[in-house]
């Protein structure tokens, strides 16, 4: 657009301040909303995943959540939005688990609130989870690190060349086995805390 730039440097045009500024206003808004854009509007957008043929839109379980202690990894259904607190969901029609954040989790599994309940929870336990792996564990009669918090009982133990963790609520009857391996003991930990943090959003929601 030629005409544009001449009209601008026009000296005859008294409009000539007031239009540049007004440009300048569209694009710093411009910038102010692309940054903004939230995960629900990329969900509308279909964004990622959300267009790709074959993945399912709806009937995922989230089997697990994790606090990453800063946003450092990509939704990997919308594809644009880098998280912190993630969601790891599982379709019985789709072969890998999807590491996705707060929003597509909720639209995946149908059910919003559910997913901003294990949200808010693993906001308000991050100050917390983060002293986890340093507390006084103590060790079991079967020589594993042994905890008791928030009315659960942690164990964590090694196997098959990693770590696995059991969560058993104190006084109650049932043991939850960790269906995941972990590296390293404090990683099974880590799970351990995270599995008791969507028990309580699952109670609270
Ligand atoms: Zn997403």
């Amino acid at each position: 657009m030629a005409t544009v730039p001449n009209k601008l440097l026009d000296p005859t045009r008294v409009g000539k301040p007031s239009l540049a500024l007004g440009l300048v206003g569209l694009f710093s808004s411009l910038g102010v909303l692309m940054s903004n854009t939230t995960e629900e509007e990329l969900v509308a957008a279909g964004r990622g995943k959300w267009s790709a043929p074959g993945v399912p839109h709806k009937g995922w379980v989230c089997i697990d959540i994790e606090d990453l202690g800063e946003p450092q990894t990509e939704c990997e259904m919308c594809e644009s939005r880098t998280i912190r607190y993630v969601h790891h969901m599982e379709h019985p029609d789709y072969s890998t688990i999807l590491a996705v954040g707060c929003v597509c989790a909720g639209h995946m599994e149908g059910d919003l609130d559910a997913a901003r309940s294990r949200d808010a929870s693993m906001q308000s336990r991050a100050s917390k989870r983060s002293r986890w792996t340093t507390r006084k564990w103590k060790i079991s009669k079967n020589g594993n690190p042994t905890i008791k918090a928030d009315g659960f009982r942690v164990t964590v133990y090694e196997r098959s060349n990693g770590w696995a963790a059991t969560v058993s609520p104190m006084g109650g009857s049932g043991v939850i086995h960790g269906r995941r391996n972990y590296p390293t003991m404090n990683q099974a930990k880590l799970a351990a805390f995270d599995e008791i943090t969507r028990l309580q959003s699952a109670n609270n929601g």
